[in-house]
């Protein structure tokens, strides 16, 4: 799909802890299988089976995959649901050996009828790394089956065809399908990347005040996530022992008796753990662009408000920003950290928090792009190594140094006439060759580098 025919609100997913495409795309995926499966089988009985392949069954325990899965076999929403529920779908399924679509019985046992394949049978060639396979059948015999890959990001794909849930508008009035395409249309139409994405998305048939109040519902959870995690101290789940340290470096960052002169830094770095830590315990997050890299947006966002005094409207604006340089990416290179590793998570969110930043700051289209491409370019090579797979060694820390990097991005692209050599179009082809060349086990399966050293 183009860059421009993707929604920001289609980036920006409200979903659940702790990963976006272990936990949000699973849960995605077996909700919209409820609805195909009582429309296939409308009365009687069945039984299901769930299969998870590559990354997911690597380290799909850590993130929760089969909670999420159960969840949405419930028919509940990762925005909308109550979390408790959420969380309780696979115990109260377990105890009732499976549940009902209307007339339909469906036979679910979470603890035997979830298969952790990390190994697809001989023969069968994976798509992408996160793919799972649901199978239905009456009396041995199958009734219906559906492959999806949660390809990074909360998105769902079935055989080729993406199914996004704000349907893409056919045509839009600036299009563009890379960065350099994106100057080129501001350019052309004297224009900045704030009026392309408000353009494109009232293609959609949203009005401009309608676009800004779910920017703004955005932007509330994203705070709301970010106050929490700032607020609550205690272990995150695990078994890692690994403390939450958000509150702790907040108040350190109004301490004058900091050892050096980092207080803005280490506000921002606790801003941006505050989140992850919220997404490490399951808790409600905005994919920016994933949940494991749910920090660095926000962040970066409220330091720059912190800074310079900014609004609402600058917020909406930022966050339009970000969302148009995640779908050049995503259209470009990847999302997933089990495709290209972190380099595509928290490279990638730097990117947008960083192309955000600089436009919220007064920076032109060539600024943005230079700031996007600064962060990328030195996020190049991150492997994804969670220890245990869980979404929290080096998951939180790394999604502050991901905002540090990025407003240092934009201060570089704000300090020059965003001239540079490298334009972030290459940066992203080499992201993901380099994704490519990385071996499997950087690729979100916990089997090398933290998670086995
Ligand atoms: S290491 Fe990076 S890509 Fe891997 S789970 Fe953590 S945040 Fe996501």
């Amino acid at each position: 799909m183009q860059a421009s025919l993707i929604s920001v609100f289609d980036i920006f997913k409200i979903g659940v802890g702790p990963s976006s495409s272990h936990t949000v795309g699973p849960m995605v995926a077996a909700r919209r299988f409820r609805r195909s499966l009582a429309a296939a089988i409308p009365s009687g009985e069945c039984h299901l089976r769930v299969e998870l392949f590559g990354s997911l069954a690597a380290t799909g325990r850590g993130h929760r995959t089969d909670d999420a899965i159960c969840a949405g076999l419930l028919g509940l929403d990762s925005a909308e649901s109550p979390m408790e529920e959420i969380w309780r779908a696979a115990a109260g399924i377990q105890e009732q050996g499976g549940f009902d679509i209307e007339g339909l019985r469906v036979g679910f046992d979470p603890g035997r009828d979830i298969l952790w394949s990390k190994s697809p049978p001989s023969g069968m060639r994976l798509a992408h790394p996160n793919t799972l396979c649901f199978a239905a059948d009456q009396n041995g015999i199958p009734r219906l089956v559906v492959t999806a890959r949660s390809v990074g990001g909360g998105f769902v794909e079935y055989d080729d065809v993406e199914a996004p849930s704000h349907p893409p508008a056919e045509t839009v009035p600036y299009p563009f399908d890379s960065a350099t395409e994106l100057v080129g249309v501001c350019a052309i139409h004297g224009i900045n990347p704030v009026k392309v994405a408000l353009a494109n998305e009232s293609a959609r048939g949203f009005t401009e005040e309608q676009i800004r109040a779910r920017l703004t519902e955005i932007w509330e959870v994203m705070n709301v996530s970010m106050d929490e995690g700032l607020s609550t101290e205690g272990m995150l789940p695990g078994g890692l022992q690994v403390e939450r340290r958000a509150p702790r470096l907040y108040r350190q960052s109004r301490s004058d008796r900091l050892p050096l002169e980092r207080h803005a830094d280490l506000r921002t770095s606790a801003f941006a753990m505050a989140v992850a830590e919220q997404n490490a315990c399951g808790g409600r997050v905005v994919t920016a662009p994933t949940n494991g890299s749910a920090g660095v947006l926000p962040a970066v966002l409220r330091e720059v408000c912190y800074e310079r005094d900014l609004g609402i409207t600058e917020i909406q604006n930022g966050l339009l920003i970000a969302g148009v340089m995640a779908a050049i990416v995503k259209c470009g290179a990847s999302i997933s950290g089990a495709e290209v590793g972190c380099q595509g998570e928290i490279g990638v969110s730097a990117a947008m928090a960083a192309a955000a930043a600089t436009g919220m700051l007064g920076g032109h289209v060539r600024q943005m792009e230079d700031a996007a491409e600064i962060a990328i370019e030195h996020h190049l090579g991150l492997t994804c190594d969670p220890v245990r797979g869980l979404v929290q060694i080096p998951c939180i820390e790394r999604n502050a140094m991901g905002a540090i990097k990025a407003l240092n991005a934009a201060a570089m692209a704000l300090a020059s006439d965003g001239t540079h050599v490298v334009s972030l179009d290459r940066a992203l082809r080499v992201m993901k060759q380099t994704g490519m060349d990385l071996q499997d086990k950087y690729r979100e399966t916990a089997t090398g580098g933290l998670a086995v050293g």
